[in-house]
């Protein structure tokens, strides 16, 4: 049984809690994989969605998924981050959420991944959820006290 409060932040919604899309690091379709590599690098974080012009969802790019791609049998093959597109390469499936799923439903997918792409109806890219906005909402919860 949850309580009052537990009950209430478990429905809380995705986009009470995601980062959203205008402050996300992406890269475009068409990209290469230097450019991503770069983006990657500078920002620090570890995978970055790939989004279309009209901002549409296609995928997640990751620094371990360019790092795979350019290991050839007996070298590295630097050459191919110029010439390799992110759609190349990127993983197409991955986890989405929508914008009025429930914190609850992201809890779950969360455990697996450090961060889940949030998108509407027609596919188009809203922001992220992250294993930090959840925690930080949790950690703001047990310093609550319980009522019912
Ligand atoms: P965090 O929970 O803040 O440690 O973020 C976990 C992962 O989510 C990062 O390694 C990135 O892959 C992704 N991420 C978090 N914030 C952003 C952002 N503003 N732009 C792009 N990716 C992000």
């Amino acid at each position: 049984m949850m309580n009052i409060k537990t009950e209430e932040l478990m429905n809380a919604t995705i986009q009470d809690l995601m980062i959203p899309g205008d402050k996300v690091a992406h890269v475009q379709v068409g990209n290469n994989l230097q450019h991503a590599l770069l983006v990657l690098t500078k920002t620090g974080y570890t995978a970055i969605p790939v989004l279309d012009p009209t901002f549409k969802l296609h995928g997640l790019i990751g620094m371990n998924l360019i790092m795979d791609s350019i290991f050839g049998l007996e070298r590295i093959e630097f050459e191919k981050l110029e010439k390799m597109k992110v759609e190349e390469v990127m993983n197409t499936n991955i986890p989405r959420l929508f914008l009025d799923d429930t914190l609850e439903v992201g809890l779950d997918l969360v455990v697996n991944h450090p961060f889940v792409c949030v998108q509407n109806e027609d596919h188009v890219f809203e922001g992220i959820f992250t294993r930090r906005a959840i925690l930080k909402r949790l950690k703001k919860r047990v310093h609550q006290p319980d009522i019912g």
